[in-house]
C-alpha cells in the first residue's frame, strides 16, 4: 500500500471520500471475508468483529502494491482499483459493478479480490500479477455509459499496471466503452471476450483430477455429481459432464436454467436449499461464495468438492475443517483458473494451442497440491496458498509454469 495518496490521480476528490475511508476501515475485521453475503451479492459490513485492524495492516500484512480510487464528479462514478502485486507482470482483474453498503466495503471488497487474482495467475504460471476493479453500483438511477467512460479513463491513467476485465455485473458493452478511453482491457467482444467456455473446461479437468486422486478412477461414467448454479459456467460444464457419462443433480434459483438443464442432459432437480446435502461423488459448487461454512459442512454426503465458485470457504479454517472430514477440496482459485488463463491468451494474443495446454495444466497442478496435503497432512486451500506465496516471493522476475515452480 505504498504511495496511497501520490496514487489517487484526482487528490481533491480523494481527500472527499478519505475521511469516510479511514472511518469504516479502522472497524474492519481480519476476517472480514466471513461479511460477505454472497459472492455477486452486495458486500456488507458484518457485525462480528473480532480481531480489529486498519486496512493499512491488513495491507502490509498481505503485502499489497497499490490502492488506487477515483470519483468522477461529472457522472457521479466512484471507482477503487487495487493492486496486490505485479511481480510476474500487469495485474489482470477483472471490474465489479455491483451494490455495496459503503466505499470502505468496496475497497476491501477489491482488496481481496486482487490478492486472489494474485494467487490464482501465479499457480496457473501466467506472466500476470494481481489486480482488482470495483465500480461502486448506485442504488437510485444513473448514466451507465457515462460510467464506464469515466472508468476508462481511470484505468489507463494507471498506465498498464493494471488491465481490467468482466466480472460480476460488467458485460462486454462496458468493456467496449472502456477500450475506447485505453488499450489496458482484456474482455473484447472481437476477442470472444466471455470466458466462461475456458472456466468450464477448467473445471472438468479439475473434476477429472480430483476422481483419479480420491477414487482412482479415469473416467466419470455413471459418477453423481451435484451442481450448484448453472449460469455461464454450470451450464457448459453439465454438458461436458453429461457427455462423457456423468448423472447430474441439479439446482437453481432459476427454474428455466433447471428445466433446460434436465431436458437437455437428464438431470435430476433438487431444490436450492438441498443441492449441497445430496448424495454424490463431487460437489460442483458453481453459484455462490462462502457456501462452506459451519452450518454446510457437517450436511456435505460428498468426497470431493471441485467447482467454479469464488471464494467458496466462509472462513480459511473451513478448508482444515474439510480436511479433517477427509473431503477432497479443489482449491477454488486454482480449480477455476481457466477464465484468466484464457484472458491472458487473448491481451497477450498467444497461440490457441499454448492456452489450450495452460488450460490442461490445471489438473496436473491440483494432483500436486493433493499430493503434498496429503504427504505433509494439511488442508489443500493451505497448500495452495503456500506455493501461491512460494512463487510470489522466489527471486525470479518473470512467471514459470506451475509445474516446475513446486
Ligand atoms: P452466473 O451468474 O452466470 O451463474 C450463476 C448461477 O447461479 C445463476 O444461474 C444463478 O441463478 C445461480 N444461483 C444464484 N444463487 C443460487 C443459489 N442459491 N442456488 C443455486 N443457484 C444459484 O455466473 P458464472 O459466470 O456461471 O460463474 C459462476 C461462479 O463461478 C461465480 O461464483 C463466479 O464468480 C465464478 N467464476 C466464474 C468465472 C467465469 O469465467 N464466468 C471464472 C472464475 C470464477
Amino acid at each position: 500500500m505504498t504511495e496511497l495518496i501520490e496514487h489517487c490521480y484526482d487528490y481533491d476528490n480523494y481527500l472527499r471520500i478519505l475521511p469516510e475511508f479511514i472511518k469504516t476501515l479502522l472497524h474492519h475485521d481480519e476476517s472480514w471475508h466471513n461479511n460477505i453475503k454472497s459472492d455477486t451479492g452486495c458486500f456488507k459490513q458484518g457485525a462480528n468483529m473480532q480481531n480489529q485492524s486498519d486496512f493499512l495492516d491488513y495491507a502490509l500484512k498481505h503485502q499489497f502494491g497499490d490502492l488506487h480510487c477515483r470519483v468522477d464528479p461529472k457522472s457521479g462514478m466512484r471507482a477503487i482499483i487495487a493492486i496486490h502485486n505485479t511481480k510476474l507482470g500487469p495485474a489482470l482483474g477483472g471490474c465489479r459493478f455491483i451494490e455495496y453498503d459503503n466505499s470502505a466495503s468496496a475497497t476491501l471488497d477489491a482488496m481481496r479480490l486482487a490478492r486472489g487474482m494474485s494467487f490464482k495467475s501465479a499457480v496457473a504460471g501466467l506472466p500476470l500479477g494481481g489486480g482488482k476493479a470495483v465500480i461502486i453500483k448506485p442504488k437510485t438511477p444513473f448514466d451507465r455509459e457515462a460510467y464506464f467512460h469515466a472508468f476508462g479513463a481511470f484505468v489507463h491513467d494507471i498506465q498498464g499496471q493494471y488491465i481490467t476485465a468482466m466480472d460480476s455485473g460488467t458485460e462486454l458493452t462496458d468493456m467496449a466503452i472502456i477500450a475506447q478511453h485505453t488499450p489496458y482491457v482484456a474482455s473484447l467482444a472481437k476477442d470472444d471476450g466471455d470466458p466462461a467456455r475456458a472456466t468450464a473446461y477448467g473445471i472438468l479437468r479439475g473434476i477429472q483430477a480430483s476422481v483419479a486422486f480420491q477414487k482412482h478412477q479415469d473416467h466419470l461414467e455413471n459418477l453423481v455429481i451435484a451442481i450448484q448454479g448453472l449460469g455461464h459456467v454450470g451450464y457448459l460444464l453439465a454438458q461436458h459432464l453429461h457427455s462423457l457419462g456423468a448423472k447430474l443433480i441439479v439446482a437453481d434459483i432459476n427454474p428455466q436454467r433447471v428445466q433446460q438443464v434436465v431436458t437437455e442432459f437428464g438431470a435430476q432437480a433438487v431444490s436450492t436449499n438441498d443441492i449441497h446435502k445430496v448424495t454424490c461423488d463431487v460437489f460442483s459448487p458453481c453459484a455462490l461464495g462462502a457456501i462452506f461454512n459451519e452450518k454446510t459442512i457437517p450436511q456435505l454426503q460428498t468426497r470431493i468438492i471441485a467447482g467454479a465458485a469464488n471464494n467458496q470457504l466462509a472462513h480459511h479454517e473451513h478448508g482444515q475443517t474439510l480436511h479433517d472430514k477427509g473431503i477432497l477440496y479443489a482449491p477454488d482459485y486454482v480449480i477455476n483458473a481457466g477464465g484468466v488463463i484464457f484472458a491472458c491468451g487473448k491481451y497477450f494474443h498467444s497461440d490457441p494451442t499454448e492456452t489450450e495446454q495452460t488450460l490442461n495444466r490445471i489438473g496436473k497442478s491440483l494432483t500436486e497440491i493433493f499430493t503434498r496435503s496429503q504427504q505433509e497432512n494439511k488442508p489443500t486451500s493451505q497448500i495452495a496458498d503456500t506455493i501461491a506465496e512460494e512463487i510470489l516471493q522466489s527471486p525470479h522476475e518473470t512467471s514459470q509454469s506451475f509445474a516446475t515452480a513446486v
